[in-house]
């Protein structure tokens, strides 16, 4: 598991989420996995994509049809 510190597409506020190659298809990359906002405020849910060493590439607040999970953000570690 690796933890991830990165920005919501949606409100702009600092996320965290652990990530392990399982959650993601690692035959293409970079490889899309969902991330739900959890604060109470926001909840929404956008699309991270990462690399074969997990490093966040890009994000977009679409959600596109391709990833095979969806993690949820953790209270700040
Ligand atoms: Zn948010």
């Amino acid at each position: 598991m690796v933890l991830k510190v990165s920005n919501c597409p949606h409100c702009d506020s600092k996320i965290f989420f652990r990530i392990e190659l399982s959650d993601i298809n690692t035959e293409k990359f970079p490889a899309p996995v969902y991330i739900v906002h959890k604060n109470g405020i926001c909840d929404q849910l956008s699309t991270f994509y990462v690399d074969s060493k997990l490093r966040i590439s890009y994000s977009t607040k679409e959600k596109k049809e391709v990833a095979i999970n969806s993690l949820h953000t953790i209270d700040k570690p």
